[in-house]
Parts: C-alpha cells; sequence; structure tokens
C-alpha cells in the first residue's frame, strides 16, 4: 500500500517511531524549550525569522477560521475590515465561507479550476479600501500555483495585510514571508512536514502581532491568539496541545537538516515531480498546463472517469491518489509528490495508472458492444 495523496502523508520511519521513546510532560521547562526551537526553525524555515510563531491543536481549517476570527474586524465589532479573497477552489471559497460566517466584508475573485490569478483580474480591485487579502498559494484542489510576487505587490501598492495559507504549497515550492511581506502564513503538519494530521502552524509579522493585541475579543475562547501570544515566549500554550505531533516535529527537521536543509528538501520534492511529470507526459497523460506546485500533479481525463481511475488503483492495485470534488470528480485526480515516496515507487504507480486506464477502456467498450 502506497499513499500518493496530499495528506496525511507517508510519513518517514523514523518518525513514525518517535513516540516509543516516550516523552516529557508539556508544562515543562525541557517541553518548552524543544518547542521554541523547533517553531524557531520553521520561522526561519517560512523566511520569518522577525515573525511570531504559534502552534493549535487544529487541522488546517481550524487555523483558518482562527486566524480569520482573530486579525479580522468588521463593522459589526466595531472595526474596518474589509477583504479579498482568491477564490480560485474549494479553499478559496472556505476563507469566503469564514469571512461570511465571522461577517466581515470581502470580495472574491472567482476563478475557474485552470485558472491564476492575473494584473488584469486585480485591477477593479485597486484603490478601494480593502484592508487584507486573503489567498491559499497552492490551490490543492486543482494543484495551481498562483504569482506569489504579483499579489505580494498589489498587496504592498494598496497597503493591505497579505494572509497565506501555505499549507500545501510549503516544503514544496519557494517561500518567503518577509520578501513578500506576509502577514500571517498558516501551515499544518500533515502535508509537506509529513506528521501526523491535527497540529497547525502560524506565523504573524509584528504589525499582524500588534493589530491582534490592539484589538477586541475574538469569537471564540479558545482560539484567543493574544493568549498564545503570551504563553509562546515559554515555549507553552494555553491549554493542553498536540505534544506527539511536537515530537514528530523535532525528529523531521532533524531529518530535513541531515538532508541538507530546506532548500535541499524542497528540491528532492521538486525533483519527484519533475520526473513524475515527464515520465506521465511520455506515457500519453493529461496534465492541465496551468503554473503548478511541486506538492502535486493534476491530471486531466476527458474519455473515461477520473473517479473511476482513482477507484481502479486503489481497489486492484493499493495505491491512493486523490480524486477531486465537486464538479472535476470525473474530470481530475491529483498525484502527490510529498511524503515517504521514492522514483521506484512513482515508477509502479506510473505502471499501474496505465494498466488501469487501459482496463477501464476495455470495459468501457466491452459495455457499448
Ligand atoms: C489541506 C489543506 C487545508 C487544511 O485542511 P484540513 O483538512 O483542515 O487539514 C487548507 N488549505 C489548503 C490549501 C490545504 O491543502
Amino acid at each position: 500500500m502506497k499513499q500518493f495523496i496530499v495528506g496525511p502523508v507517508e510519513m518517514y520511519p523514523s518518525t513514525k517511531r518517535v513516540l516509543e521513546k516516550g516523552y516529557t510532560y508539556f508544562r515543562t521547562q525541557e517541553y518548552g524549550d524543544m518547542v521554541k526551537e523547533c517553531l524557531s526553525k520553521v520561522s526561519e524555515m517560512l523566511g520569518a525569522k522577525n515573525s511570531t510563531t504559534i502552534y493549535l491543536a487544529a487541522s488546517g481549517t481550524g487555523a483558518m477560521d482562527a486566524v480569520v476570527d482573530n486579525c479580522m474586524r468588521g463593522v459589526n465589532k466595531g472595526g474596518n475590515d474589509k477583504a479579498l479573497v482568491i477564490n480560485g477552489g474549494s479553499f478559496g471559497h472556505r476563507f469566503c465561507e469564514l469571512l461570511q460566517w465571522y461577517k466581515v466584508d470581502y470580495d472574491s475573485i472567482n476563478l475557474e479550476w485552470n485558472e491564476v490569478v492575473s494584473a488584469k483580474d486585480l485591477e477593479p480591485y485597486e484603490n478601494k479600501g480593502y484592508t487584507a487579502l486573503f489567498v491559499n498559494l497552492d490551490e490543492t484542489s486543482s494543484g495551481k500555483l498562483y504569482d506569489i510576487r504579483l499579489i505580494s505587490d498589489f498587496c504592498k501598492r494598496n497597503g493591505m495585510y497579505l494572509i497565506v495559507d501555505a499549507i500545501s504549497t510549503f516544503l514544496a515550492d519557494d517561500y518567503d514571508m518577509e520578501r513578500y511581506g506576509i502577514d500571517v502564513t498558516i501551515i499544518s503538519s500533515q502535508k509537506g512536514l509529513c506528521l501526523s494530521p491535527g497540529m497547525s502552524i502560524v506565523s504573524f509579522s509584528q504589525r499582524m502581532v500588534e493589530k491582534i493585541n490592539k484589538e477586541g475579543q475574538p469569537n471564540s475562547y479558545y482560539f484567543d491568539f493574544k493568549s498564545y501570544f503570551r504563553n509562546i515566549d515559554r515555549g507553552q500554550t494555553p491549554f493542553t496541545t498536540t505534544v506527539s505531533t511536537m515530537y514528530e516535529l523535532k525528529d523531521m527537521l532533524g531529518l530535513i537538516e541531515k538532508t541538507g536543509g530546506r532548500d535541499k528538501w524542497i528540491e528532492q520534492v521538486q525533483e519527484k515531480a519533475k520526473y513524475f511529470r515527464e515520465k506521465a507526459k511520455s506515457a500519453g497523460l493529461n496534465i492541465p498546463d496551468y503554473p503548478k506546485s511541486a506538492t502535486l500533479t493534476p491530471l486531466y481525463f476527458e474519455d473515461i472517469s477520473a473517479s473511476e481511475v482513482v477507484k481502479e488503483l486503489r481497489e486492484r492495485y493499493e495505491l491512493f491518489v486523490n480524486p477531486c470534488g465537486g464538479k472535476m470528480a470525473d474530470r481530475l485526480l491529483r498525484v502527490a509528490h510529498i511524503g515517504n515516496t521514492t522514483k521506484e515507487d512513482i515508477d509502479e504507480l506510473l505502471d499501474k495508472l496505465v494498466l488501469s486506464i487501459k482496463e477501464i477502456k476495455e470495459r468501457g467498450c466491452i459495455g457499448v458492444i
């Protein structure tokens, strides 16, 4: 059984074994020191040495929810925040739903599944009083990677906060909070970091920390960031936290260091993506040509159902790839390149992909006759 899904991904053996060694009670200085060291390394990998970085016991969506709740003040709460969302798929749509949930004014740039945001798309929103832009830098639902330079320049020009869901781009593509003036970065454990699901990490620019500290209470009691900021100085959290996942993170950071550091790690993910894409193309598979994250490769099917290919791979060969939801379910599937998979695994997947397609087509022909 091999997972080529975006997350939770195939974990590395040493990370899986971490808990066999046992762990320290989390309200100790020893644990707090470990947290501080780990989060400082993650901040550095995010290009955010001067940021404040916290972690939450929540999957990525929990962190997106808490970020909207803590970082945005709508008119209903005496604030003047007005957000702009790049909505190019199900994760962009999630930001829209959250802003609506918390009654923050917003507009969205709605894109088709295979469209990335362009300068022309942004033009109508210049100087219109928006205070923040939300983007899922890799829109995982189709694997497209937006142009961070374009988005960053737009935000700087318009004096807007830039809030990035980097959950599926982190450790697969280049990323730099300070260079691009990013105010909030959200990542989570089960994607590029290859850890168990359930832990998110959120990194803030100092001006966003000040905004949050200055403004009133969020709706959530559990996710009041002001309390997380106070506690993280000692490597602590207000409540019981994802202790085991933090130990996994420590192990994983060691593995990344041993590999040669962040850039080397990203290079290896990108190599896997390139290897898969080249071989897939020569096998006649159809890869959409929009800019893509190295996290995953989408495959487009016209004459057979993509969801049937996903099912065939799973049921016949115990190979797991990501199906797509909604109206793309029959057209698109996604193959992830993050996690503990090798080129040999990719070779096997491609063999079985080609076989599955052939079998489905043959069955289809028999059906027609
Ligand atoms: C995986 C993912 C999330 C988080 O989803 P959860 O199921 O809540 O972990 C959010 N945004 C993007 C872009 C993702 O890829």
